[in-house]
């Protein structure tokens, strides 16, 4: 669900927004200074904040500036400056779009959706949270294994060293990338800790440890998971 924080300081334009964005499956949150607003977003983090510049407590364009040192929140400014160097201040402190008021509810809605599409489109993309193999599957999340229709359990350094060839699936890892991952950046020589565990992971997981078909050796140089 996307969240907005409303600020705005005339209770009748906050009461519009809420009943319509509210009827729209958003999550509201209002604010009637910037003070307030401040507060709000630090504890509620929201997705949009639609912002008036004419705030009793503080300018509008101070609360962009505050809000762009922390938060992620895309900014629709809302305001009756009409004026394009308001505008252009605006957006030079990290507002991401521009409304003048008086404005109509469906083009408000429409830039809101807009941002909200942006906001969606900019979060890193989910990592598949499930493999599954003809050996084996992988519950990454719930950190279960299974084999042969029985759970498979793995030590801690274990899943992460898979979790970590899983994640650049396809893809050769090298034996320094793993070390320092896996044990950190004291341990990037030591590639006889991958040999061990690499044959655990290899003992539990494939169908025939001796010949990998899923964490293969790329020798001299690392690691490969395929799926
Ligand atoms: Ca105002």
């Amino acid at each position: 669900m996307t969240r907005v924080l409303v600020v705005e300081d005339e209770p009748s334009l906050v009461r519009a927004l809420e009943i319509n964005l509210k009827a729209r499956d958003y999550d509201v949150d209002t604010a009637p200074d910037g003070a307030h607003a401040l507060r709000l977003a630090a504890a509620h983090p929201p997705d949009v904040v639609l912002l008036d510049l004419g705030l009793p407590d503080m300018d509008g364009i101070d609360v962009i500036k505050e809000l762009r040192a922390w938060s992620r929140a895309s900014v629709l400014v809302v305001s009756a400056r009409r004026t394009s160097e308001v505008k252009v201040t605006a957006l030079d402190a990290g507002a991401d779009d521009y409304i003048a008021k008086p404005f109509s509810m469906d083009e408000l809605l429409a830039r809101l959706r807009a941002a909200a599409r942006r906001i969606e489109s900019a979060k890193p993309s989910d990592e598949p949270a499930v493999i599954v193999t003809e050996d084996f599957t992988l519950d990454l999340p719930a950190k279960k294994a299974r084999r042969d229709g029985r759970d498979v359990r793995l030590t801690p350094t274990e899943w992460h060293l898979v979790e970590v060839l899983v994640r650049d699936s396809g893809r050769l890892v090298s034996h320094q990338q793993l070390l320092q991952e896996v044990w950190g950046p004291f341990h990037s020589t030591q590639t006889n800790y991958l040999r061990v565990y690499m044959a655990h992971v290899r003992r539990k997981l494939e169908a025939d440890p001796a010949h990998p078909r899923h964490f293969t050796t790329a020798p001299g140089m690392g690691y490969r998971f395929d799926p």
